[in-house]
């Protein structure tokens, strides 16, 4: 995960090249403007004082604050951080928002830690960056391990210390104190946006495709559960401790039926609930268990990558047999592999268009939260829609004319604008 940092700087420098850049707004765009680091102390439930270290890479705000999520997880580095802070960059510019990019984390495993620790290091991270964010300079959400309650937690910590209730410091929270209708599946939702529109593209048929799940978190089970109900096959997911693939035994005996038609793929539902009882989508009846390599190279034709960056390699890029690739996680591909899978002609909806529906409907809160007026969540899940499929439209064109992979045309989008915003307001 170390060189995350180069791949982010290597999309930019392509997308750089293609649009000749100038030189000095590159050197801009290829800094973080600003990097923290900070030490938690968390008097843990034992009475043991132990201390986290948090980071937050405030990439660019050229269009808006600072905007992106913060991951509790044991692998976090300033590398990872600072190129997830970039890729936000891009994402919220391709999609046309009024922000800039940001990400943070802290180094823990929180599946080690009491609720009561968890609470204790979220109001800890907010109190020592409290001079750094807010509504109008940087507002987190959720990422990987990270809750609407942590948010809760997080927005509270800030209230508190202004001395008034400042619901916009952070977005993902829960409904009940200004959280967005929809927030908790519109990552999947914009995903599921962009897969419809690309599988129309390439002429695929829903009811004949298959799709394998990488990562069973929010974005992944929501995305199996919605693909599932609009008649896709999913017939692979997993999760951090491994996966599962339907059996070719089970496929022949054709033993279940989902509402009217027979069962070739999981039973999602069953899926979710399994998971929650048993800790894991390993062991579902009907199944062979896989590891998570195995499933990316499932020959399937769309795969759906939605857990962690760097999982699609040089190493690995000559085995994948999908039509397609979403990228629901962040990262998931590397430049290298990009290369290789450009050549097997692999069609990918890059991450900063295809996990855009979160902070797209993270923007709308944000929005909600300053108006003190809330919209349902129909108007919510519309407005992201007409949103994410604008932004589809406008990188397939751009790719379509320059004959370039889809990640080219949206980075060519996304940096085009950025550049566009530093040069107005610094005269370059
Ligand atoms: N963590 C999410 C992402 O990577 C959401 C960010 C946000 O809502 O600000 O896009």
């Amino acid at each position: 995960m170390s060189n995350l940092f180069i791949n982010a700087t290597k999309q930019l420098e392509n997308a750089a090249k293609l649009l000749n850049l100038n030189k000095s707004v590159l050197e801009i765009l290829k800094n973080p403007k600003r990097i923290l680091e900070v030490s938690i102390p968390v008097e843990m439930d034992s009475g043991e004082v132990k201390v986290f270290k948090g980071y937050r890479s405030q990439y660019n705000d050229a269009l808006g604050p600072f905007k992106g999520g913060i991951r509790f997880h044991p692998k976090v580095n300033l590398s990872e951080v600072k190129a997830l802070s970039a890729w936000m960059t891009w994402k919220c510019a391709v999609i046309g928002l009024p922000l800039g990019g940001g990400k943070g984390g802290i180094i823990v495993n929180p599946k080690e830690l009491s609720n009561k620790e968890i609470e204790k290091l979220s109001r800890g991270y907010v109190c020592a960056l409290k001079d750094f964010i807010g509504p109008e300079k940087d507002i987190p959400a959720p990422d990987v391990y990270t809750t609407p309650q942590i948010m809760a937690w997080m927005m509270d910590e800030f209230s508190k210390i202004k001395g008034y209730n400042v619901p916009g410091v952070v977005t993902g929270k829960p409904v009940e104190i200004g959280g967005a209708q929809g927030r908790n599946f519109s990552t999947a939702q914009g995903g599921i946006y962009v897969l419809e529109k690309a599988v129309k593209k390439l002429k695929m048929d829903s009811k004949k495709t298959t799709v394998a799940i990488q990562g069973f978190g929010n974005a992944g089970s929501f995305m199996a559960k919605i693909l599932s109900a609009l008649g896709y096959n999913v017939v692979a997911v997993s999760d951090s401790k491994g996966g599962v693939k339907l059996s070719r035994k089970f496929i022949k005996s054709k033993v279940h039926k989902v509402k009217s038609r027979k069962l070739r793929c999981l039973d999602i539902k069953n899926v979710i609930k399994f998971k929650k009882e048993t800790g894991s989508v390993i062991g579902f009846p009907g199944t062979e268990t896989i590891t998570n390599e195995q499933l990316l190279e499932l020959d399937v034709d769309i795969l759906v990558p939605a857990a962690l960056e760097n999982v699609i390699t040089e190493h690995n890029a000559g085995q994948i047999k999908a039509k397609l690739i979403i990228e629901l996680a962040n990262g998931p591909v590397t430049p290298q592999a990009d290369v290789k899978l450009e050549k097997k002609k692999i069609v990918i909806a890059p991450d900063i268009l295809a996990n855009a529906g979160g902070v797209i409907v993270s923007y709308f809160e944000w929005v909600q939260n300053l108006q003190n007026y809330y919209w349902t969540e129909k108007e919510n899940i519309e407005k992201l829609k007409t949103i994410i499929e604008r932004s589809f439209d406008e990188v397939w064109a751009k790719k379509e004319c320059l004959n370039i992979s889809m990640r080219l045309a949206a980075y060519a989008v996304a940096v085009e604008r950025v550049a566009k915003a530093e040069e107005l307001r610094r005269g370059i």
